[in-house]
């Protein structure tokens, strides 16, 4: 008969309603359960990581282990070496009949999950934590099989009854609202700013800490909710000051504000002091009640409830062999300005620099100026996708290998993304106002004024032209190499030589 039971939460599975906490309380009562949290040194130091998010996960899940504790739970919060020698000390000291744990978001601890319960009384039961996780929309979809977003999309607003009217169909008369989200944002238009989180005494501990560690960027002016409570904070100021703006300035860019619209919500989401159906929920609220108008709601839930979940939902069906595609055989060095952000580029040393004291940038600026300029250089997309986990404070493997190998850099061949999302400096301008404070000019294609983007994108299209022309989404862009006689051809591909020499690939500081 089992008496007492221990329950193994992973410190991105800070979840309120946790399945196995659930499950042991009901079997066995609360007395009885004991909590293991574990601080690994091995997962801390699995790679260089933005000191912002070690902060924020260890500082979250210290709050938990207190949350837990004041509602009359046992709690074993433990630093080790790694996660098996404190799960076999843990239950060694508290003589445990079961453990029970969720199956790890990330492919890495849950293969070493599944091989503690070869011998070791562990029950793995499944995550939960994201919603094709509680259902799977596609069951059964064969690895062959290309499915975009769209498909997955509706079919998850349709089992989690989404935007929809009372016949089932989208509110609107529209499933996406796509179009209505790419405004250039004109100077006039105000933004909220963020909220901050002031750090209470366990984060300014931590963030000591922290900074004694080797790492990325800086701790020090760490703002992030790392309570449930703060999260719900986070969540209910972006919803009355920004949301409403979010559909149509989710494309755009500005120099002097990182955020502009967006929620900024990633790093609880992604360590479960929010749960995606509350977010989107939220969001809906909103819309219900005129708080925000559709294209602005319906644009965030497909982040949520879309791409969030499509990008879980491949990371697990095709992922492992993401890790190794690299379907525009991209086998060039990340510069050195990815680490230290000094860049003639204004847009990039903006942006680069950043990321590097905040761990974050918002999407457009991840795909557009960072994973853009790195798939029109050529660089190999492995390289690529560990700058981004040691750069930004929400990373994780199960949502990075998606997004860098699929969506930023194709390296797929279009698995996950329909088309490369390349642009030359045209775009940049039309949606931002780097170009304006940058010594390049983003109408030129090569010389010395030319902005690299376009250098690197004229000679991408050349480079890959036939293969461009195949791709329906794509096809139209390439049409624009007509303008280019052989000559300009020849001045380009000459131009975009010169550039990469002179960008020189070193390993990070
Ligand atoms: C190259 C690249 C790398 C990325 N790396 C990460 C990462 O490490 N961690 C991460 O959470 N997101 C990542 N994203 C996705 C997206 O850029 C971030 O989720 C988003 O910028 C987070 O900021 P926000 O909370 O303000 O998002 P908002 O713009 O406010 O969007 C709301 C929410 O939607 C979700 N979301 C939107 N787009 C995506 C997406 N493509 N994939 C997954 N979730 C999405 C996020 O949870 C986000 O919080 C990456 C995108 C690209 C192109």
């Amino acid at each position: 008969m089992v008496t007492t039971v221990s329950v193994w939460i992973l410190g991105d599975q800070l979840l309120v309603r946790h399945p196995a906490l659930l499950a042991a309380e009901a079997r066995v009562g609360r007395a009885a359960v004991t909590v293991l949290l574990v601080e690994s040194e091995a997962r801390l130091a699995q790679q260089r990581y933005h000191r912002r998010k070690l902060v924020l996960i260890l500082s979250a899940m210290r709050h938990y282990a207190a949350a837990l504790r004041a509602a009359g739970y046992r709690v074993d919060l433990r630093r080790a070496p790694d996660f098996a020698t404190a799960v076999r000390e843990h239950l060694a000291e508290h003589g445990a009949d079961r453990m029970i744990a969720m199956a790890a978001a990330e492919r890495g601890t849950r293969a070493l999950q599944h091989a503690l319960a070869h011998d070791l009384p562990l029950e793995l039961l499944p995550n939960t934590q994201l919603l094709c996780g509680q259902h799977d929309p596609l069951p059964g979809t064969p690895i062959t099989r290309r499915v975009v977003l769209e498909t997955f999309y509706r079919a998850m607003r349709r089992h989690f009854g989404v935007l929809l009217d009372d016949a089932g169909a989208p509110l609107g008369g529209q499933w996406n609202y796509d179009a209505a989200n790419r405004r250039p944002l004109p100077r006039t238009v105000g933004v909220p700013p963020a909220q901050q989180f002031a750090p209470d005494s366990i984060t300014l501990a931590t963030i000591d800490e922290v900074q004694q560690r080797a790492g990325v960027g800086d701790a020090a002016g760490f703002d992030l909710p790392v309570t449930h409570d703060d999260a719900r904070r986070a969540l209910a100021g972006f919803i009355a000051g920004r949301l409403s703006r979010f559909g149509d300035y989710e494309d755009a860019m500005r120099a002097d504000d990182g955020v502009l619209f967006h929620s900024v919500l990633s790093p609880a989401l992604n360590i479960g002091l929010l749960e995606p159906l509350e977010v989107i929920r939220a969001a809906e609220r909103a819309y219900h009640v005129g708080d925000a108008p559709l294209n602005a709601v319906e644009g965030f839930v497909r982040q949520i409830l879309g791409w969030r979940e499509y990008m879980y939902w491949q990371y697990w069906r095709i992922g492992e062999h993401l890790v190794t595609a690299n379907a525009w055989g991209a086998h060039r060095s990340l510069p050195a300005f990815f680490w230290h952000g000094s860049s003639d580029m204004h847009c990039v040393a903006t942006v680069v620099q950043r990321v590097h004291q905040t761990g974050y940038a918002h999407h457009i600026e991840r795909l557009m100026i960072l994973s853009n300029l790195c798939m029109l250089a050529g660089i190999t997309p492995a390289h690529v996708n560990d700058w981004f986990l040691a750069s930004f404070v929400d990373a994780y493997d199960w949502v990075m290998v998606p997004n860098v190998f699929g969506m930023g850099l194709n390296a797929d061949g279009g698995g996950v993304a329909t088309k490369p999302y390349i642009a030359s400096a045209a775009y940049i301008d039309r949606m931002s106002d780097y170009c304006a404070g940058c010594r390049f000019n983003p109408r030129i294609r090569h010389g010395p004024d030319a902005c690299p983007f376009n250098v690197l994108y004229w000679n991408f299209l050349i480079a890959h032209e036939a293969r461009l022309r195949a791709n329906p989404r794509f096809g139209p862009a390439v049409l624009g190499l007509r303008h280019l006689d052989v000559a300009e051809r020849a001045a380009v591909q000459q131009a975009a030589i010169a550039l990469l020499a002179g960008w020189s690939g070193e390993p990070p500081p």
